[in-house]
């Protein structure tokens, strides 16, 4: 490498860490107000939040000073991989930066903040109406921050990009049609066979401490380190990372439910693991970020799904329960458990969904958002619309917007394009986790002597350790040997299915 390069990498590099650690800094402050903040400081900490946001902002479109940015980029194929790599992902975060200007960026801020706060208040009142004038601006502004950004074919695609770059509407249609396709007749299959559950067979009282007790073990169990990082509880359970070294992720507990904490410890955990599997070496570039929210999340959704409601695991962790809280579940046989646990049912609320109906979920508001941004349907039509649909894919009628339209935050908070990396993240989960079934043959006996190292390990080699090295496309390519494709996970589920009702 010549020496005016080498030169200026280095000063990218000091440049980025200063930016990445004024980003740290942020989501200190972030994870304080979720979890310790008291409720009279929330109005100072909008503020601060909001002016450190702004620093980081003027950091970000720093980073170009002096044109190094610029001469780097246009030098990429002199550079070895790595250095190639913080490159391309830094050009592809300032690129985007430098389009949309502090005035907007601070408008979208204030407008999203109010919003919220009516949100909440509409939820509570069941009125769509209240929140909708609030909704209107926020639809406007999103379609002009498209605009800023740019794209080819629909101006929701450029708000995608934001969360799971490289994807489309043209990539995400076919597979949400598979889905549609597919998924409710699964569903309908599923629960002819099921017959009734007793679901409340697995409620009972179980206080706080043993809980936490329970659930720190689990973390541990999956491989979390916690002298590299906490676990504290809040209402919307998060991950977040301040570096690899110190990783904080969040839970909630309900008394009376013991499997509700649990599906959410290891939701999280499975996020905080991807944040612990990265190289501290490379922090403050992109080789210690993650490739995008629906790689994350397939982290998280495979640890609280394929494994977490999973025959193996639970035969390792229910005879533990069992002598823990022998009330109720010493009298509840593991057949009855399992079968609880995996219980199918249409239902209004998506955070609530099991593994076939989430995505119906996701596909619902995929619908509406691409039509909203694109300029097909209008907010004031939303419940109308949302209705109809609830009806065809769930068979449900909604009977009032808290339990309809007005149940997720996202598109108060400004987060249109962000659903689909849920779904993503499901589909992700079920392509890797065959192929992790593939390299490690006897996985399900490893899980069943609860042993999460091989899983673990493998995960972190594939996937945790190269950051943003690898695009989300080339990564599946690589650790699957395929492109994305929604199959797996309908095989995953009408095996899981199968195995359930024959028993
Ligand atoms: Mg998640």
């Amino acid at each position: 490498m010549k020496a005016p390069l080498a030169r200026s990498i280095d000063t990218l590099k000091q440049r980025l860490r200063e930016y990445t650690q004024l980003n740290a800094t942020l989501a200190i402050l972030q994870w304080d107000q979720e979890v310790h903040m008291p409720e009279e400081g929330a109005d100072e900490r909008a503020r601060l939040l909001g002016y450190l946001s702004t620093l980081a902002h003027e950091k970000l479109l720093h980073l170009n000073d002096g044109n190094i940015l610029t001469s780097l980029q246009q030098a990429e194929k002199n550079l070895d991989k790595k250095t190639a790599t913080i490159v391309r992902e830094t050009w592809r975060s300032y690129r985007l930066g430098k389009k949309l200007s502090s005035a907007f960026i601070q408008e979208l801020t204030e407008v999203c903040s109010r919003a919220q706060h009516a949100w909440a208040e509409a939820r509570q009142r069941e009125h769509f109406k209240s929140f909708l004038p609030h909704l209107k601006k926020i639809i406007a502004l999103k379609r002009q921050e498209a605009k800023l950004l740019g794209y080819k074919h629909s101006p929701y695609d450029a708000l995608i990009e934001t969360y799971e770059p490289g994807m489309t509407t043209k990539e995400l249609d076919p597979i949400f049609d598979e889905l549609r396709k597919s998924l409710p007749s699964l569903l309908k299959q599923i629960q002819k066979k099921q017959g009734k559950v007793p679901l409340q067979k697995i409620l009972g009282t179980f206080p706080l401490e043993e809980q936490k007790r329970l659930n720190t073990y689990v973390a541990e169990h999956m491989g979390f380190n916690f002298k590299a990082g906490r676990m504290d509880v809040s209402t919307h359970p998060f991950t977040t990372n301040f570096h690899p070294k110190d990783v904080r992720f969040t839970t909630r507990f309900a008394e009376n439910n013991l499997l509700y904490s649990i599906g959410s410890t290891m939701h999280e955990t499975g996020h905080a693991l991807y944040e612990q599997g990265m190289k501290a070496e490379h922090f403050g570039t992109p080789l210690t970020e993650a490739i995008s929210l629906g790689i994350h999340e397939s982290q998280s959704r495979m640890w609280e799904n394929n494994i977490g409601k999973g025959r193996p695991f639970w035969q390792f962790l229910y005879p533990k329960l069992q002598k823990q809280f022998p009330k109720p579940f010493k009298s509840l046989a593991f057949e009855e458990f399992y079968r609880i646990i995996n219980h199918v049912t249409p239902s209004f609320i998506r955070t609530e969904a099991d593994e076939v109906t989430y995505n119906l979920h996701i596909l619902l508001r995929y619908e509406l958002e691409k039509d909203l941004i694109e300029g097909k349907i209008k907010a004031d039509d939303l419940p109308k619309i949302w209705n109809k649909k609830m009806k065809d894919y769930f068979g449900l009628s909604v009977p009032n917007d808290r339990l309809g339209v007005l149940q997720d935050v996202h598109w108060s908070a400004g987060l249109f394009g962000y659903f689909p990396t849920y779904t993503l993240g499901n589909l992700y989960a079920a392509q890797f986790y065959a192929a992790a079934q593939k390299a490690i043959p006897d996985l399900d006996k490893q899980l069943q002597q609860g042993q999460c190292t091989s899983l673990r390990e493998w995960l972190r080699k594939n996937i945790h350790v190269h950051g943003k090295y690898h695009t989300a496309k080339s990564l599946v390519q690589r650790v699957t040997g395929e492109s994305l494709n929604s199959q797996f996970f309908i095989e995953y589920l009408t095996t899981k299915y199968d195995e359930l009702s024959q028993r």
